[in-house]
């Protein structure tokens, strides 16, 4: 039977190795952390959201960038300092602008298409990940970004998504925390939201019960490319063993990382870390779980994205092109806190834990899923600000590729 290992343990790795492992396969999935889901799938804004499926290659989200630069408290933070990747990759993403549309629907039907295999999921193996089915609530602060997103909304309509506007009194009683005016919103009630990190653990708990192998803090540097098996050049716990481990499928799920392993492995795939924050309130006394919003709300000026996970409030949003940057800082944190305390001033906010995460993003936004050039090389990353919401349907998509690249098991 043919050995495939998966390169990295967050939602894209654990959800390949299930699917993988359903249909049989012999699989070890190897990650530098010591646990599934430590880097991007670790606190992410904790949406399920096929109504966030429009992808940002457009003109109006170009000039929207532009305005923002320079503003060191603005959604988006662009580091000026040249490097090729950035830029050649921006070029990309401009030119990318073309299939805006096709791309949405696209993203809007596989964002669609994944919800039933989650919930399958974690129904069979029973995974608690404080899921809240309440659908999603995107609001807006002005008429001209209204309209605006009427046309987006049809294309996300076309995709099979139920999506309709409301008006600020209907705003109010779909979320009736919600403490400040907004001139309307799109109510999408099929969305929701769950901690990445809860349902990745556990489902990574459920394909070692499967028989998955788990090769935690292995450290993949380098992959050998003479002939069939693959070798795999494994740095274990912090560089006091060194291993070398045989495959004979490399699945490459690695996050930020893949263009690195792409490259190895004689293929071309342009990812950009494209850096994100969050904030987790603790939602600690009885006022501030009363004052805290169940329905996921989705903030269009500030591109803020929330969701209750039990005791804890998640507030997330920012994208900044800076590299392999892992720095938390404060003032990127304070618009998070700031825009909790104005809208939710019900909320205590003396615990909040901030987190940032690097978006595995492609010029086009949408994830690379299916083989690579060598033989029994392939890939399910590249999901950038929505693999929580798509991991479960590439899973699928990746573990039919495989069956069709290597074999029924
Ligand atoms: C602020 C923020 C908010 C977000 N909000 C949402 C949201 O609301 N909804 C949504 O759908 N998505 C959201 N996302 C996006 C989502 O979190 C990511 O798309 C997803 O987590 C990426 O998963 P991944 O498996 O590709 O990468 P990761 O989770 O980063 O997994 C890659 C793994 O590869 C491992 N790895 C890397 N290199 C090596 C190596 N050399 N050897 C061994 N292992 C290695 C890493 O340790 C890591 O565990 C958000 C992201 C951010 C940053």
């Amino acid at each position: 039977m043919p050995r495939i290992a998966i390169i990295g343990a967050g939602i894209t790795g654990v959800t390949s190795a299930y699917a993988l492992s359903k249909l049989g396969y012999h699989v070890t999935v190897y990650d530098r952390q010591r646990y599934p889901a430590m880097e991007t799938s670790y606190a992410n804004g904790g949406q399920l959201s096929a109504s966030n499926a429009e992808v940002w290659n457009s003109t109006a989200t170009i000039m929207k960038g532009l305005r923002w630069l320079g503003r060191h408290n603005a959604p988006l933070l662009l580091n000026p300092r040249f490097s090729w990747h950035k830029y050649s990759w921006l070029a990309q993403f401009i030119g990318q602008i073309r299939n805006y549309r096709r791309n949405t629907i696209e993203t809007t039907r596989l964002a669609i298409a994944a919800r039933q295999h989650l919930y399958a999921m974690a129904e069979e193996e029973g995974i608690d990940f404080d899921l809240e089915r309440r659908g999603i609530l995107h609001i807006y602060h002005d008429a001209a970004s209204f309209e605006t997103a009427r046309r987006a909304n049809a294309l996300l309509q076309e995709g099979g998504l139920e999506r309709y506007a409301v008006s600020p009194e209907e705003a109010r009683s779909i979320e009736p925390t919600l403490q400040t005016a907004c001139h309307g919103g799109f109510y999408t009630p099929s969305d929701a939201t769950g901690d990445i990190h809860k349902f990745t653990s556990g489902l990574a708990r459920a394909c070692e019960r499967r028989g998955v192998r788990f090769a935690q803090d292995a450290d993949i540097r380098n992959i050998s490319l003479d002939g069939a098996p693959y070798v795999l050049d494994v740095v274990r716990e912090g560089g006091t063993r060194r291993e070398q481990h045989e495959a004979d499928a490399i699945v490459v799920c690695a996050g930020a990382v893949s263009r690195q392993f792409a490259r190895q492995l004689g293929d071309t795939l342009n990812i950009y870390p494209v850096k994100g924050y969050s904030i987790s309130v603790h939602l600690d006394d009885a006022a501030s779980q009363a004052a805290a919003p169940r329905v996921s709300l989705l903030d269009e000026a500030a591109k803020i994205v929330t969701s209750r996970l039990g005791d804890r409030f998640r507030v997330a949003g920012t994208a900044e092109f800076n590299g392999f940057n892992m720095d938390i800082r404060a003032e990127r944190v304070q618009p998070l806190v700031d825009w909790t305390r104005k809208h939710f001033p019900g909320i205590r906010t003396s615990r909040v834990v901030p987190w940032c995460g690097l978006r595995p993003m492609t010029p086009s936004m949408m994830p690379r899923v299916g083989p690579g050039r060598r033989p029994g090389v392939f890939y399910n990353t590249g999901h950038g600000h929505l693999g929580w919401t798509l991991s479960a349907a590439t899973a699928q998509m990746l573990a039919a590729s495989v069956r069709e690249g290597v074999g029924e098991a």
